[in-house]
């Protein structure tokens, strides 16, 4: 039996998969306006902790829809990640400080992703929206007119049903239907090694709320803090002889040399799991009306917890760009930069985290070697110079993504180009407003620091683009602004257009015009 849905209102946005990317995915559209359905397959949400890490950008992010303090309250400030080498801490490299200057959030938080989806479902359901379980998109077509897309869902009770929808958006995870509905490769790889994550519960001097890394020729080691008293998240290698097809593993074959290395004890096991690590690009993030995001996109190693940050990024990077379209307030062209833009950040970060993760996992003496001769002293050097934290953390912060090469990013003023971060200009006082402040709105505006004249002034009254001027003092100075230069800025707080003083009078509305961007307001 086929049954269509009705819904109080038309579907505009169907989110298939209410993991982090779709949760966050959801909130967004419904701060916009937009009307979303949430469907997934599981019962009920995931009660193990998988990823911890909340970067930087994230946070930023989360400060636009009032979430990050939160997150910061709930979860634990990384402090410190420390390097070991032969049983010996070789290099303590200082987290909590590393990013200052440069974002709200100079730090990584952990929170691990139960406790975090279950923050983002509340919020979700404060705006209005519930996540309808044990309800799974089974196929997605074309529907009448190509005006809208048809998926066909099979109910809690095991009926078939169909919901319509303006666009859908796949965050079905690694194993997305979306993305065989949409016939997007996968392509990449699977490491051979058998990896194992386990929350425990441990004794000695390494658990003490900092990040520890075993880079040892007795193989590898990751230890993250987790809060309450002796409780940490290992991740390692299973023992090979243990590692045979099908085999049930435990906690018993995982390799406890590196354990031993950094000289903690084990008393408790909370979560014990096993996976092998992919490494995987979808050869399109987009099919029509259809869109690809998080791990039904991209899936890598869980080194330098991006995942889940990624996929947090794609669904900021497409819901504003969703609620313009269907508002009318941008040209549709605007869906076509939703792709490159994060494809091709995915495939960066995939590249990046396969050298990072062959380096660290790879047998044979030349790999061993590299691991503990060359890695810790390449770490130190960079660590101990004030250009190679900054690149350090702006890469795993992920502050350091940029849509340079959008069709949407224009201009150039200094270090600043269209399609950069709008870099953070430090508050006058700790707790007053900064210049991200405003992105709460979720809508375009523009930036001024220093003087906007009186064209430019009556060009953003004219186009309701709300105008925010701050003074250019020494701390915007450090963060690459330029004194009067014009930023046109995105509702995800990466420059639009870039325009110097002179002539942004003109410019500032020909940009608009040439995308078709109205605000909100
Ligand atoms: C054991 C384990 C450990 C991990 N550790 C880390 C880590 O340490 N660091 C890190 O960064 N990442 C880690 N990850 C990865 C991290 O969990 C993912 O990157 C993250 O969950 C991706 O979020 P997502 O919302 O894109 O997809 P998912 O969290 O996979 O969510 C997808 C959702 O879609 C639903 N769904 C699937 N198919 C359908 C369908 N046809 N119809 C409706 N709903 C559907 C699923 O039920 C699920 O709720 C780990 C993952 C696992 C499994």
């Amino acid at each position: 039996m086929t049954v269509t849905q009705e819904t109080s209102s038309p579907t505009e946005v169907l989110v298939v998969g209410a993991g982090p990317t779709g949760l966050f995915l959801a909130l967004l559209l419904a701060r916009l306006g937009v009307s979303v359905r949430v469907v997934d397959s599981a019962g009920a949400p995931g009660t193990t902790s998988r990823a911890l890490a909340v970067q930087a950008r994230t946070l930023e992010l989360y400060r636009q829809v009032d979430l990050a303090d939160e997150v910061v309250r709930r979860g634990l400030v990384l402090r410190a990640l420390n390097l070991w080498r032969r049983g010996e801490r070789a290099e303590r490299i200082e987290l909590a400080t590393v990013g200052k200057g440069q974002t709200p959030f100079p730090f990584g938080v952990i929170f691990p992703q139960d406790e975090h989806e279950r923050l983002l479902v509340e919020r979700l359901e404060a705006a209005g929206v519930g996540v309808e379980r044990r309800t799974e998109v089974t196929s997605i077509d074309a529907g009448p007119g190509d005006e809208r897309v048809v998926a066909r869902l099979r109910a809690p009770d095991g009926s078939n049903a169909t919901c319509e929808a303006r666009y859908v958006a796949g965050c079905d995870g690694a194993r997305s239907t979306v993305r065989r509905a949409i016939e997007a490769g996968f392509p990449g790889g699977t490491y051979s090694h058998l990896f194992y994550v386990a929350d425990v519960v441990a004794q000695g001097a390494a658990v003490n709320g900092e990040l520890h890394v075993l880079l040892d020729d007795a193989g590898f080691l990751g230890l993250f803090p987790l809060a309450g008293t002796g409780r940490a998240r290992l991740v390692g290698t299973i023992r090979d002889d243990a590692a045979g097809p099908g085999a049930l593993l435990r906690w018993e074959h995982v390799d406890r040399r590196p354990i031993e290395r950094i000289g903690i004890q084990v008393e408790h096991v909370n979560w014990f799991s096993t996976y092998h690590v992919h490494h995987r690009v979808a050869d399109r993030f987009r099919r029509d009306r259809v869109f690809l995001l998080g791990d039904a996109a991209h899936v890598h190693s869980p080194v330098g917890g991006q995942g889940m940050n990624t996929g947090l990024g794609d669904a900021m990077n497409l819901a504003w760009k969703l609620a313009a379209v269907l508002g009318g307030r941008a040209h549709a062209d605007l869906l076509d930069t939703y792709e490159p833009e994060r494809i091709a950040f995915a495939r960066r970060l995939v590249a990046t985290t396969d050298r990072v993760f062959q380096a660290a996992s790879k047998d044979g003496r030349f790999a061993r070697m590299l691991r503990t001769e060359v890695a810790p002293r390449v770490v130190a050097a960079i660590s101990h110079t004030e250009m190679g934290r900054l690149a350090f953390f702006r890469l795993l912060s992920q502050t350091g993504i940029e849509y340079r090469a959008s069709t949407w990013s224009s201009g150039r003023n200094g270090k600043l180009h269209g399609g950069d971060r709008l870099p953070w200009a430090p508050p006058a006082s700790p707790g007053a407003p900064d210049n991200f402040t405003p992105l709460r709105s979720l809508d375009w505006q523009a930036h001024v620091y220093g003087e906007p004249d009186a064209g430019v002034r009556a060009a953003c009254d004219s186009r309701r683009l709300p105008l925010h001027a701050f003074a250019f003092d020494a701390r915007a100075r450090a963060s690459g602004l330029a004194k009067d230069a014009v930023y046109v800025v995105r509702p995800d707080g990466y420059l639009g257009a870039v325009l110097d003083a002179a002539g942004a009078a003109a410019r500032v509305p020909e940009y608009l015009d040439r995308h078709g961007i109205r605000t909100r307001c």
